[in-house]
């Protein structure tokens, strides 16, 4: 066993400098290297990729890996829950026959460019062959995957945020139907209103780098270790808990989309800024799942970083940054400007609340394409009926409709539904850190540590560690309920608008 615990953690040493070297790589690759760089960038990169595949499926390794298993009532916790992981991954992995893994590689390769000229063209037909091959190979996978506890659909969810299936997501899903989709319809029947000039107006993106500076203090994110830099999209990326980096993209006619990108994305950053840094020498560092990441992005962006406090305290500042564009603005306007709530096809411009309604429609057709109830020759049509039912409008084109996002071309079926149930997470993480800190006059006091500091206590710090059902149960003393989330949104939006 001790033998296995050295070949063990030697081997994660090294993986965990070949994650060095691609995540600088990618980093680079997303903000600064030249695009004339790529092609002979991406043949090392493919060394790299393959030295780290070599190294995680060196028969050594899981050797130790299996030894560790079986002894793992000896280990402690931490290294306990982290052999478990490692271990399940592993059995998963080799069910997988590695001729149709090369396949699907491939065939992953192929699929994005026709999947990108698809969308520009508004081509569903150019895609459909391409994609129904990538859910004939979901479906193998399935059968592989396939355990006693475990079949269809709920393997794949499982992947993306652990002990979560359609039994969870069916309820989660369900009380959005039942609550949301009506109380939705009933605000995009009122108008907001309120003094929108400030809107047309243009904002140097020098003033909003300042602005993206100062909520760097404001958001406790640590200037000694993060970055934020540009890039097409903005994203949050790291390397360990002393470095962490998020990217923005400024528009010179829109304000505020830098504004709550840099928020968003500095709430996933404090996330691994606050886990413990013994972490960073094992396996169990980082967040530990997608929607657990972007429950602590989401309620930074929504539930701090739109409310009227926020802004009461940090508008100022805005307006010295930009006297002649918001000098006339009020703190009213600039509140219901973004808490705005309009009925639109993209999903990732939609606001806070119809959000999730969007993503349910997703949910509700991933799970009828993996059934094989839904057919990939309907699913423009399929996806266009759920538009005017929940939401109340009508599809114009693939383009705006099936075809938006990426995912699927991606193999990435099951992950949509994390987006929804980190936003739930966060109103009941909220809800349970107002009875310990007072969430506006900390939001007053001009910076959020007492905020981050619950957060830290009761979230960050354990890493991944243990299981995301674990760690919310540990924060909010209770099992997952998605009524704090629909309680949230109900009482928010029925006060802007009046209801
Ligand atoms: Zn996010």
């Amino acid at each position: 066993m001790e033998k296995a615990l050295k070949k063990y953690q030697e081997t994660n040493e090294k993986l965990r400098a070949l994650g060095l070297a691609m995540f600088l790589n990618g980093w680079d690759t997303a903000t600064e290297a030249p695009r004339g760089s790529m092609a002979h960038r991406s043949g090392q990169i493919g060394t790299l990729s393959e030295m780290t595949y070599r190294l995680s499926t060196d028969p050594d390794y899981e050797a130790a890996i299996e030894t560790l298993f079986q002894h793992r009532e000896e280990l402690d916790d931490i290294l306990h829950h982290e052999i478990e992981l490692a271990r399940k991954r592993l059995v998963k992995m080799k069910k997988v026959p590695i001729e149709e893994y090369v396949a699907y590689n491939r065939l992953m390769a192929e699929i994005y460019p026709i999947y990108v000229e698809a969308k520009q063209t508004s081509n569903y037909a150019l895609y459909k062959p391409h994609l129904l091959k990538v859910i004939e190979f979901q479906k193998k996978y399935l059968g592989w995957e396939k355990t006693p506890e475990l079949q269809g659909y709920d393997i794949l969810l499982d992947e993306y945020e652990p002990e979560y299936g359609t039994k969870e997501y069916d309820a989660f899903f369900k009380t959005l139907k039942e609550r949301l989709v009506p109380f939705a319809k009933a605000v995009s029947r009122k108008k907001l209103k309120y003094n929108a000039a400030f809107t047309k107006k243009t904002f140097p993106k020098e003033g909003q780098r300042e602005f993206a500076k100062y909520l760097q203090t404001v958001m406790c994110f640590d200037p000694d270790r993060t970055v934020i830099k540009e890039s097409e999209h903005p994203f949050t990326s790291g390397n360990g808990c002393t470095d962490v980096r998020i990217t923005n993209h400024y528009h010179e006619n829109d304000l505020t989309s830098a504004i709550f990108s840099a928020i968003h994305e500095m709430g996933h950053g404090l996330y691994e800024l606050q886990i413990d840094p013994a972490l960073d020498e094992t396996n169990s560092g980082g967040g530990v799942s997608m929607a657990m990441h972007e429950s602590q992005s989401r309620l930074m962006e929504n539930m701090i970083g739109r409310s009227e406090v926020f802004w009461r305290t940090h508008l100022p500042k805005l307006q010295e940054l930009f006297p002649k564009a918001l000098g006339k603005t009020t703190l009213d306007d600039f509140v219901k400007h973004v808490n705005r709530v309009s009925r639109g096809f993209i999903r990732t411009e939609a606001d806070e609340l119809t959000y999730s309604i969007h993503v349910m429609i997703r949910y509700e057709i991933e799970k009828g394409i993996l059934s094989g109830r839904v057919d990939v020759e309907d699913l423009p049509s399929v996806w266009n009926k759920k538009y005017k039912q929940y939401l109340g409008i009508v599809v114009p084109d693939d383009k705006r409709g099936i075809l938006q996002d990426v995912h699927w071309s991606q193999g990435s079926f099951g992950y949509f539904p994390t987006y929804s149930l980190g936003s739930a997470y966060a109103a009941q993480i909220y809800h349970a850190m107002a009875k310990d800190v007072d969430i506006d006059a900390a939001i007053a006091s001009g910076t959020i540590r007492p905020i981050a500091d619950w957060l830290k206590e009761h979230i960050h710090r354990y890493g991944s560690t243990k299981y995301p059902k674990e760690i919310l149960r540990l924060a909010t003393g209770e099992d997952f309920n998605p009524n704090y989330y629909v309680d949230y949104l109900i009482q928010k939006y029925s006060k802007i608008y009046g209801l």
